[in-house]
């Protein structure tokens, strides 16, 4: 790419922001990952949902909708892009995308080439089951902790003859030892049940499991010390699934449940980790054929930037 991809952060009102080719936050769109610190990242994969699919088309509609934000949060002050060197690293894509098993396999192998080039990446999915060939490309040192924000815990077992699916990722990084459940929370859960030992795997394994009552009850402060208190100063991955958000908000999605939270919620929840030691974090479940309106892709591209802006800090935090 040439110079010119680069004028929008020396010149952010040269142009419209609704004109070019839209890629994640009208960053530079780099395939070959050289010089890139925070790599914006697609997997355009949904082969693991349960139920309605579409995820597969998330990140191209997240990439249109994040032409939208500006280049710094308001809120926070961060300038992610000041902070350090982001770009669109493109989609981590499956070549054999009927085969699930061979799919997670090369969703890994972009990942392992994301890691190689020390690029800390933020995924944008694709069906929760990519974070498992994410985390195994992450893990390489040993399992991570977790902030999962999202309507369910996806520590599931197996679901109609196969153990890899959206709604079981993180039993299986468990596992694997991927990631440490003794340093994993998981806020937001709720939703009606088949079976009321649905999470036992959580439960059983140490993790913090939040319902969205317990949220409700405590607030987004007592929220955020309860984080910190579990995740501590290790390395820590972010998992954000957007039907953690009420449908009213999010109706776009996989598996909605309602009761969930305010979109300002989620921005304040994810601004709130700012200071973790934060390897990568990811967006998913966005499903554009059931977002006619584009608000969830919209709102997804909301709190990738909450994502970005936090990662940028904690990487240039690490450099200095
Ligand atoms: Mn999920
Ligand atoms: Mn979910």
């Amino acid at each position: 790419m040439n110079d010119n991809c680069h004028s929008e952060f020396d010149h952010p009102m040269e142009r419209p922001r609704y004109v070019g080719i839209p890629t994640f936050f009208r960053a530079p769109y780099n395939e070959n990952f050289s010089g890139v610190e925070v790599g914006i990242i697609g997997v355009p994969f949904d082969g693991g949902v349960t139920n309605r699919p579409g995820a597969r088309h998330g990140p191209r509609e997240v990439r249109n909708q994040s032409t939208l934000i500006r280049l710094k949060n308001q809120a926070t002050g961060i300038a992610p892009h000041e902070l350090c060197s982001v770009a669109d690293i493109g989609d981590a894509w499956a070549p054999e995308p009927f085969e699930l098993i061979g799919s997670h396999k090369s969703i890994q192998q972009t990942f392992e080439r994301v890691v190689s080039n020390h690029i800390v990446p933020i995924a944008v999915g694709g069906d929760h089951s990519v974070t498992l060939p994410i985390f195994r490309a992450l893990a390489q040192d040993g399992p991570i902790g977790m902030v999962h924000i999202d309507a369910h815990c996806d520590t599931g077992d197996d679901y109609m003859g196969s153990k890899f699916h959206h709604g079981a990722p993180f039993s299986r990084a468990v596992e694997e030892g991927l990631l440490d459940p003794q340093r994993t929370i998981q806020i937001g859960i709720r939703g009606s049940v088949n079976d009321l030992d649905l999470w036992k795997f959580s439960h059983d394994s140490g993790m913090r499991v939040m319902y969205m009552d317990e949220f409700h009850r405590l607030g987004i402060e007592a929220t955020l010390k309860e984080i910190k208190h579990v995740v501590g100063n290790g390395p820590v991955y972010i998992s954000f699934d957007i039907d953690s958000l009420d449908p009213a908000f999010a109706p776009g999605t996989g598996t909605p449940e309602i009761g969930g939270l305010t979109s300002l919620e989620a921005q304040l929840l994810i601004r709130g980790c700012s200071g973790l030691n934060i390897i990568g974090a990811d967006m998913v479940e966005v499903s554009p054929p059931f977002d006619p309106s584009g608000n969830t892709a919209m709102v997804g591209a909301n709190v990738l930037f909450e994502l970005l802006c936090i990662t940028a800090e904690s990487v240039s935090n690490k450099r200095r």
